[in-house]
C-alpha cells in the first residue's frame, strides 16, 4: 500500500499531479479542500463553518479536519492500493494525527512529496486560476493570506517529514509531464 502525501504551497500543482498519480497508480484521492468545497455546495453545517475560514484564507481548526479525514479515509475500506493526501496535513498537529490514525489501522505514509515552486510563480498561477476556477479564495488578497499561512503554519512540515525519513523534494517548475515524471521516479522507488 502506498499512501502518499502530496505537499506544497497553494498553486504548487498538487491537484494536477494528484490526478496523474491516480491514473497511473490506481490510488485513491483525498483532497480536503474539495471535501470542504463540497460541504459548502451542499449547505451542510460543516460547510457553513468552513466557508468563513476559506474565504478568509485561514485554516479550518485541526480537530474538525482530523475527524473529517479519518471518516473519508475509512470510506476507502481496509484494503486499497493507497491514498493520496492532497492538502492534508497542513499543520504539525495534523501530521501527528495522521500518523496516529494510520498506525491505528496498521497503515502508514510511505512518502511525502514536496512540490517546490518559487513565490512569484505561485502568485501568477493562482491569479490565473482564479479567472477560471470561480473559487472564492483565488483573489489577490486571499491568495496573499494563504501563502502567508503556508509559510508560517504548513512549511514546518518539511522538516517534520524529513525527520520521519520520508521527505522527497521535487522541483515543481516545468511542464506538467516533466514534473510528473520526477514524481513518478519517487513513487517507483518506494
Ligand atoms: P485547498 O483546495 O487545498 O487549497 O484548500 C482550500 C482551503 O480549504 C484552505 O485555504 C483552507 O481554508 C481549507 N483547508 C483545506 N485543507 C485544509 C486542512 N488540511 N486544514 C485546514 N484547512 C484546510
Amino acid at each position: 500500500m502506498k499512501n502518499i502525501v502530496i505537499f506544497g504551497a497553494p498553486g504548487a500543482g498538487k491537484g494536477t499531479q494528484s490526478d496523474k498519480l491516480i491514473e497511473k497508480y490506481g490510488l485513491g484521492h483525498i483532497s480536503t479542500g474539495d471535501v470542504l468545497r463540497n460541504e459548502i455546495k451542499n449547505g451542510t453545517e460543516l460547510g457553513k463553518t468552513a466557508k468563513g475560514y476559506i474565504d478568509n484564507g485561514q485554516l479550518i481548526p485541526d480537530e474538525l479536519m482530523v475527524d473529517i479525514l479519518a471518516s473519508v479515509y475509512d470510506g476507502f475500506g481496509k484494503e486499497h492500493a493507497g491514498v493520496i493526501f492532497d492538502g492534508f496535513p497542513r499543520t504539525t498537529p495534523q501530521a501527528e494525527a495522521l500518523k496516529k490514525m494510520l498506525a491505528e489501522r496498521g497503515h502508514k505514509v510511505a512518502a511525502m512529496i514536496e512540490l517546490s515552486v518559487p513565490e512569484d510563480e505561485l502568485m501568477a498561477r493562482l491569479i490565473n486560476r482564479g479567472k477560471e476556477s470561480g473559487r472564492s479564495d483565488d483573489n489577490e488578497e486571499t491568495i496573499k493570506k494563504r501563502l502567508n499561512v503556508y509559510h508560517t503554519q504548513t512549511s514546518p512540515l518539511i522538516d517534520w517529514y524529513a525527520k520521519e525519513g520520508i521527505h522527497h523534494h521535487v522541483e515543481g517548475l516545468g511542464t506538467v509531464e516533466e514534473i510528473f515524471s520526477r514524481i513518478a521516479d519517487v513513487v517507483d522507488g518506494l
